[in-house]
């Protein structure tokens, strides 16, 4: 954070570097791919003088952000808002109020749920666990496709909270006998403050975090936030940058130095593709991604390839043929990923764990039971090979 006496315009100069996200390289209409398909950018807009008067009791500075006494600039997301005063952020919980930029998601979670954490999707982390999950209003993108748009789409004054400060987070997993929390559902990065806090405080008690998050951050407030995170999951939505900016109001770039950062901090990974028709089912595509995790992450975290569903704005499309799926699950497994998953598709043999070197089934799931079959510690039953993960 910093903060200083420069004027408007110096400010503004000062920021040209870091609002250089801001603009939109592309034209609004354009065509992609090899049928003619018109499509523009949906990133979300700053909401003008949406902001509250005043703090509320939820209301906590932000910790990444630059002011020159009145207008701000949030720091957190590549969407570096610029706010003015009274201006709320594109992910609607960051406001400016008198030169401040507040936070208005802090201690105010309008999701608390205890869960099993396969349902994250993590199957290589602390299998058949429970975690703690919770989640505020608001979200820094604006996928057409969204699940949980009736949280994430929305300001934190405007849904069912519940008053849970990061202290009370950690008691209240440990009261449940529960050993990790998850930072999850709507956007994580959204309310930074309140998970840092959170993830802090829970560390000191012994207890682990886990990010769930589309991986729109910055890299600074990422590599802060690692000290306390053990586990992952990333949404990598696709491979494709326009994709990337017409589904779902984003960029590919910032997610993916996400993933390096993570990985180079030792956080264990896992991804998730949500393959949606039309948009994210090509196969070249998603080798072009294989190679690219192969390459910069390695071939042992898993990747989790999701059937859609018509959801939100997307509801024209059909759910994902499972043909699809298992067609991309082969080009996944052919560029050398271990492990390759598909979701939303219940009883499949590609929900079970399969030792990368003799291919024998070695965990079994059916829904959220799982069965260790052929593992033991850590290491395949029938060829002793270190299945990667953290097996506790
Ligand atoms: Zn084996």
């Amino acid at each position: 954070m910093s903060r200083n006496g420069l004027t408007r315009k110096e400010f503004l100069k000062s920021l040209a570097l870091g609002a250089g996200s801001i603009f939109c390289p592309f034209p609004a209409v354009a065509f992609w791919g090899k049928k003619e398909r018109p499509w523009k950018s949906i990133k979300g807009k700053v909401f003008k003088g949406d902001g509250p008067k005043r703090p509320w009791k939820w209301s906590k500075e932000g910790l990444y952000y630059a002011s020159n006494g009145r207008d701000v600039q949030c720091q957190v997301c590549p969407n570096r808002c610029y706010l003015e005063p009274g201006d709320r952020s594109i992910c609607r919980s960051k406001v400016n109020i008198g030169g401040k930029l507040y936070s208005l998601a802090y201690g105010n979670p309008c999701a608390v749920h205890v869960d099993p954490i396969e349902k994250k999707p993590l199957f290589h982390f602390y299998p058949t666990t429970s975690i703690f999950s919770i989640a505020a209003a608001g979200c820094n993108f604006r996928c057409l496709n969204c699940q949980n748009w009736e949280i994430s789409q929305k300001r934190p004054e405007d849904v069912r909270s519940v008053e849970l400060f990061p202290e009370q987070v950690v008691r209240a997993a440990l009261g449940a006998r529960v050993n990790s929390i998850a930072y999850t559902y709507s956007e994580a990065v959204t309310y930074y403050e309140y998970m840092f806090d959170t993830a802090k405080e829970a560390h000191s008690k012994g207890v682990r975090n886990v990010l769930v998050s589309n991986g729109f951050i910055n890299k600074r407030p990422l590599k802060e936030l690692c000290q306390y995170i053990d586990g992952a999951n990333i949404n990598l939505k696709s491979f494709d940058d326009r994709i990337y900016q017409c589904l779902n109001g984003g960029r590919l770039q910032p997610v993916l130095e996400t993933l390096k950062t993570l990985h180079a901090n030792g956080v264990w990974l896992e991804i998730t593709t949500l393959v949606v028709p039309t948009y994210v089912d090509d196969p070249e595509m998603i080798k072009e991604m294989c190679r690219w995790i192969v390459k910069e992450l390695g071939q042992h975290y898993p990747l989790h390839l999701l059937r859609f569903f018509p959801r939100y704005k997307l509801t024209r499309l059909p759910p994902t043929p499972i043909k699809t799926l298992e067609q991309l699950r082969q080009v996944a497994l052919k560029e050398g990923l271990h492990h390759v998953y598909l979701g939303n598709v219940p009883g499949h043999e590609a929900s079970h764990t399969y030792c990368p070197k003799c291919g024998k089934l070695i965990i079994k799931r059916a829904g959220y039971f799982v069965e260790a079959l052929g593992m033991e510690a850590g290491r395949c039953s029938f060829c002793g090979s270190a299945i990667s993960g953290r097996w506790g």
